[in-house]
């Protein structure tokens, strides 16, 4: 198989078939800018409006051999074989390349999973061997190249433009287009950035040029003061704003908060917070993350401060985007330090904290007349420390009308409740942990104090978890309206805008999870934030768009493809997708809950 990239404008291509895999080959093309021709006797809707645009020309027809030869390309994707193989051989005998869709013996091409960055493309192939390989070292791509390798792309054209204008020796100009490279590019983590104007005109004007070692970034301090932000030569000027995501339920994020994500360049996100991230970011929104995850060092401190400082300084719109509220042990208090010393403005949008919203998911009013008249929020962390400042837990144990807030108290809950339990509060205390609370995650242990710890180690909570202690906690069974929803514990996939469905299923407990196609990069982080357990699918077009999701971390084999129409249950089943019910055409938000509540 030899790899061309071939240039389709104005060239006339003909595709037969009107399906969603029709459907995609026809948007490729006319996004080259081919002239396209489909053949089809009944053309999904999405072709009629194309053809109705005036993109493409729809002849709504059967194939009429020997057409196919009057072009330049040929595509086949109609479910009868007989049609393909016809197809393909007029164009075989015309000299014509032809693809037919999943039939490898009749395609004298092959068309290669792409990653599209801007005017970057990286192409995978295995001729036609393996092709579920192709489709996960795609994904792999897709994860690992952020969308900057568009805009850097852009950067690295202008840059050889100017570059060309020096009329340099062909030595010279290789070694400014290294220097280029060795400055903007990261490789061991495969990140790109776009130099500023002022880089930019170094890597141009200097004698020499300046050679970074592959992978080392210049420093920050190498950059001019002008470049700096600060507002001089009408530079714009950087701003960082501090976001609370709020407890994990994305429906809890302020619209301030949304706003700001999605007017911003970078966000730099905590692994709490991801749950909570608007699955409808633009692309463009660079995304950092900086929690702990499996295997990988959370990002200390220091590198998440100077990140902020350094994407400022760029002139960029970042947005820091914490979990809960910023500053309810969320260091956002230190981060705000930084910012302030180095002289970038900044914002607070504050979150829901976990102290609050949790509880409530859990059936537990943190006040309530009469019986709990003071909250405390306490970082229960500290008690693991022998010095520094210590948490009076003796005082805290001598009020027995008021509700304790513990956050990041799973490991030192023993030691927590035997202080306390030494400062005098009852033993009978209702008491309740309650981890990765408003979240399809959600689980609730409750109890005594003095019985939580063991009764926590029973069920295996880990963190991220938070206990309530105080005498609010017995209402937990009378007001659980959110764990004893029929579909609690569900999180489904859906295309966004989710509707009136999306609606419904949300108010029985499902957690939805409304992504939009084509999918973005915040989508797939969302949907591996969590396990999923479902995801709904209209038609064949969105059962191939998430076909090329399911490798992600938040899918198993467990996952349930609930198809609507028989043809979308076919086309998940063809591609393989193991847990697949067919939901009858139309399906009224109504009759889906319920078959789901059923099912589930
Ligand atoms: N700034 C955050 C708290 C950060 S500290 C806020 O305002 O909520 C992290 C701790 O918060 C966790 O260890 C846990 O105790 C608590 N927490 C955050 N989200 C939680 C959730 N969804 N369920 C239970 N506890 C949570």
């Amino acid at each position: 198989m030899y790899p061309v990239m071939l240039s389709l404008r104005g060239r006339r291509c003909l595709v037969v078939g009107g399906g969603g895999v029709a459907l995609r080959k026809v948007e490729g093309l006319v996004a080259e800018g081919a002239q396209v021709t489909v053949v089809a006797p009944g053309p999904m809707e999405a072709l009629t409006k194309l053809a109705a645009a005036g993109e493409i020309s729809l002849d709504r027809r059967h194939y009429q051999s020997p057409e196919a030869g009057q072009f330049a390309l040929a595509f086949a994707a109609t479910d009868d074989r007989e049609v393909n193989r016809t197809v393909f051989r007029d164009a075989e005998a015309a000299n014509v390349w032809a693809n037919v869709a999943d039939d490898p013996e009749l395609c004298s091409f092959h068309l290669p999973a792409r990653v599209q960055r801007g005017s970057l493309q990286l192409a995978v192939a295995s001729a036609g061997e393996a092709p579920f390989v192709v489709r996960r070292i795609r994904q792999l791509f897709e994860r690992r190249f952020g969308p900057e390798w568009g805009e850097w792309l852009a950067a690295a054209a202008r840059f050889r433009e100017a570059v060309l204008e020096l009329g340099a020796e062909r030595a010279e100009r290789e070694q400014r287009f290294d220097a280029f490279f060795g400055a903007t590019v990261d490789p061991q983590r495969l990140t790109a950035r776009v130099p500023s104007a002022a880089e930019e005109a170094h890597l141009l004007s200097g004698p020499q040029p300046a050679i970074h070692p592959p992978g080392v970034f210049p420093k920050i301090e190498s950059v001019p003061p002008a470049e700096r932000g600060g507002g001089e030569g009408g530079k714009r000027l950087g701003f960082v704003s501090l976001v609370g995501a709020g407890p994990g339920d994305a429906g809890l994020l302020t619209i301030k908060g949304r706003q700001r994500m999605l007017g911003a360049d970078a966000v730099v996100c905590d692994r709490l917070a991801l749950t909570a991230l608007p699955c409808d970011l633009p692309a463009r929104v660079a995304l950092h993350g900086v929690g702990k995850e499996a295997g990988h060092h959370p990002v200390r401190q220091e590198e998440i401060g100077a990140l902020l400082v350094r994407l400022a300084r760029q002139g960029k719109r970042v947005v820091r985007f914490k979990g809960g509220d910023p500053y309810v042990f969320g260091r956002g208090g230190e981060e705000a330090e930084v910012l302030a010393r180095a002289q970038i403005p900044f914002e607070v949008v504050p979150g829901v904290t976990a102290g609050v919203s949790v509880p409530a998911y859990a059936g537990i009013p943190v006040t309530h007349r009469r019986e709990a008249v003071r909250v405390t929020m306490v970082t229960a962390h500290e008690a693991a420390k022998a010095t520094g400042h210590q948490v009076r837990w003796d005082l805290l144990g001598a009020d027995p009308h008021a509700t304790l807030l513990g956050y990041m108290g799973v490991t030192t809950l023993p030691s927590v409740v035997a202080k306390l339990l030494a400062a005098g509060l009852s033993p009978d205390t209702p008491a309740a942990m309650v981890q990765r609370g408003t979240t399809s995650a959600q689980r609730v242990v409750i109890s005594t104090i003095e019985q939580l710890p063991q009764a926590v180690a029973d069920a295996g909570i880990g963190p991220p978890a938070l206990f309530v202690i105080g005498p609010t906690v017995r209402h937990a069974a009378e007001l659980d309206w959110f764990g004893s929803r029929p579909l609690f514990g569900h999180r489904l996939v859906m295309v966004s805008p989710v509707g009136p469905l999306g609606e419904r299923l949300e108010l029985q407990g499902v957690e939805v999870v409304p992504v939009p196609l084509p999918v973005t990069p915040s989508a797939r982080l969302v949907m591996d934030a969590l396990p999923l357990t479902g995801c709904v699918l209209q038609n064949a077009n969105e059962v191939e768009a998430f076909d090329e999701e399911r490798d992600g971390v938040g899918w198993s084999p467990e996952v349930v493809a609930w198809c609507v129409g028989h043809d979308t249950a076919e086309r998940a089943r063809q591609l393989g997708w193991t847990k697949v019910v067919e939901v009858a055409e139309p399906a009224e938000a109504e009759a889906l809950v319920a078959l789901l509540g059923e099912r589930l």
